[in-house]
């Protein structure tokens, strides 16, 4: 398995590819956004640990840039601070998952091996809830033939939903389906996003498909 890891601070660089070493993994640093982007187009990364906060562009900019270039690697990104702003905008430029600084070496691993098992963005199926479609390839959301807008995030919740028409979701099995490992704080990133989703979704087309189902979740409407 291969990493690249993407921080400015040297020392922590070093220690990081130093403990990602002794895991028997291959690492590999770019202390810059730019050289990470022409780095994870040239060799085949399973995994990116990517600081936000870098000289030049910044992680977002990069993230973002890298997932314009077509690159699908998963990306574990390091934010700063605990603030549900970052950890949006992260996963909205592309991000796969996300740990606030100072983070343990252990979890480090744990989230690196999820997201390497996880591979490349999955292609090619389009589904089709009503008259609500989504192609998983393209992320081409579509009602009634009209194309939606959505962030890379907003999909991967779509998607969740969309794979299980009718069915109640809890907060946890929306984490768990579109970030894949759970983490308990999250739990108000949903509810962030399923407010995005009825803007972009429901409201413009007069419909309400995502139903609160009280105390359990959600509930997107199979027959909507
Ligand atoms: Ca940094």
């Amino acid at each position: 398995m291969r990493v690249l890891i993407v921080e400015d601070e040297v020392k922590l660089a070093a220690l990081i590819r130093k403990a990602l070493r002794e895991q028997g993994l291959l690492a590999d640093v770019a202390v810059k956004g730019e050289d990470a982007v022409w780095m994870a187009s040239s060799t085949a990364y399973d995994v990116l640990v990517l600081d936000v906060n870098l000289p030049g562009i910044d992680g977002f900019e990069t993230c973002h840039r890298l997932r314009t270039d077509g690159v699908g690697t998963p990306i574990l990104m390091l934010t700063a601070r605990d603030a549900v702003d970052d950890r949006i905008r992260g996963l909205d430029t592309g991000a796969d998952d996300y740990m606030v600084k100072p983070f343990d070496f252990g979890e480090l691993f744990a989230r690196v091996r999820a997201l390497a098992r996880r591979g490349p963005a999955a292609r090619g199926t389009v589904l089709t809830v009503g008259d609500l479609s989504l192609d998983t390839a393209t992320h081409a959301v579509r009602r009634g033939g009209v194309e939606i807008s959505l962030s890379t995030k907003e999909v991967q919740i779509l998607e969740v939903f969309m794979r299980h028409p009718g069915q109640v979701l809890s907060r946890y099995d929306l984490l768990e389906g579109a970030w894949e490992i759970d983490y308990e704080n999250r739990s108000n990133v949903i509810d962030v996003y399923i407010r995005y989703l009825r803007e972009k979704i429901d409201r413009p087309f007069g419909v309400d498909t995502i139903e609160t189902v009280r105390g359990a979740g959600y509930r997107l409407r199979a027959g909507a």
